[in-house]
């Protein structure tokens, strides 16, 4: 989901994360749009403000890098500003390798190269954290945590994970901000995203400063998460390919945990059966928590058979389904394709029919946006190459 958040969506995305954001002066109408694009959207970028009360500042900017110079500002006491609510002077531009690996929710976010190809402005929403940025100037637990509750209400609007944030200083050789450690900082975004906090709006939901963490709770099964070739497995991790391990799960005969069937949503049911599973292969101890590891994913989904969805057979459907009445089903392979481009936000789980009609065009258009392509290279018609990266992200394989 590529399109910005509305003014509102943001307010509501925000509150739902725990915080209480405040509405400086025109904020909802103040940008740079009348300078460039802003939007799609790929990403969040973190930044430290290198200076005192520096509110007013982000909001106006100065002669030469005029204002807004974010999206939000943070004070040291956790207080959450919105500065605008379009394109802002925050990032300038990005080097090519940073701004996919951020696109790309890679693990790693490699150091950036010299050249700088990327409007970093028009394609990422940024935060203002107030702070000297000398090294030693501390940010608060209030502040650090209003800005992780930031990034995660944001990664979860768009359905990104927490890999889409990067500091300033992973954007360009240019910038040293923000001066706390980006793996961290998305270690804590990413916890927030698979744990208790915000999943469900909450408008009622404590002050940021008093849920730092989710609760422990002894007893319950192991809630971690692993990335086996590039997708999540654990609690709280979501997606077709969280499905497709439970359906695997019950085929080999390990589905007793499940209240109902499995789903998208990695939950401690599919733990409990992973974990049986693991034990019939002879693990114990760790290796029988009930989080996957490569070796017994791998032949787990062997036996079940991963879905391998032809390209060919994709584009034929594209082309010859949208002006057929009904819902003919010509490829069953449509289907996987859909549930994927509705997981990543792009189709309305209603209309995964197995029908490549106008709809389904359409989503795979944005999804073709998303990655950068532009005019007939993102015409909605798939290519092996932008369905490879949503195979890799959705768990399906491609053949020709
Ligand atoms: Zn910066």
């Amino acid at each position: 989901m590529a399109t910005p958040l509305s003014a509102s969506r943001m307010v509501s995305a925000l509150r739902a994360e725990g915080l209480r954001p405040v509405e400086y002066r025109s904020w909802r109408t103040h940008n740079r749009n009348h300078k460039g694009a802003w939007g799609p959207v790929n990403g969040i970028v973190v930044h430290h403000t290198a200076g005192r009360n520096s509110l007013n500042l982000c909001y106006n900017g100065t002669s030469s890098l005029p204002g807004p110079l974010c999206h939000a500002h943070l004070a040291k006491d956790g207080t959450l500003s919105l500065i605008s609510n379009g394109r802002a002077n925050h990032a300038g531009s990005f080097a090519a390798n940073a701004f996919n690996a951020m696109l790309n929710e890679s693990d790693n976010h490699p150091r950036p190269d010299s050249a700088e190809p990327i409007d970093a402005n028009a394609r990422t929403y940024g935060i203002e954290i107030e702070n000297l940025g000398n090294g030693r100037d501390p940010y608060p637990a209030v502040q650090y945590d209003a800005a992780v509750r930031w990034a995660a209400a944001i990664c979860r609007a768009h359905g990104w994970s927490a890999d889409s944030v990067i500091g300033h200083k992973e954007g360009t050789r240019r910038k040293i901000d923000p001066t706390f450690s980006m793996d961290k900082f998305r270690a804590n975004v990413a916890a927030r995203l698979s744990g208790q906090g915000g999943a469900a709006p909450d408008v009622s939901a404590p002050a940021p400063d008093s849920k730092p963490n989710p609760p422990k709770v002894s007893g319950h099964p192991a809630r971690y998460q692993v990335t086996i070739n590039g997708q999540r497995y654990g609690y709280g991790a979501y997606g077709p390919h969280v499905t497709a391990v439970g359906r695997a799960l019950v085929s080999a005969g390990f589905g007793r945990h499940y209240k109902s069937g499995p789903g998208p949503k990695w939950t401690d049911a599919d733990t409990k059966n992973y974990a049986d599973y693991q034990r019939s292969l002879g693990y114990s101890g760790s290796d029988a928590d009930g989080v996957p590891g490569a070796t017994s994913l791998g032949k787990l989904l062997k036996r079940s058979g991963v879905r391998t969805v032809s390209v060919a057979k994709l584009v034929s459907a594209a082309k010859s389904n949208p002006p057929m009445s009904g819902t003919p089903v010509t490829y069953s392979g449509v289907r996987t394709v859909e549930a994927a481009l509705s997981a990543a936000g792009f189709l309305a789980s209603g209309r995964v029919d197995g029908h490549f009609g106008s709809d389904t065009v359409r989503a795979y258009a944005k999804w073709q946006r998303k990655l950068g392509y532009r005019g007939r290279d993102a015409d909605g018609i798939p290519g092996h190459s932008s369905l490879s990266v949503l195979a890799a992200r959705y768990g399906f394989k491609v053949s020709a």
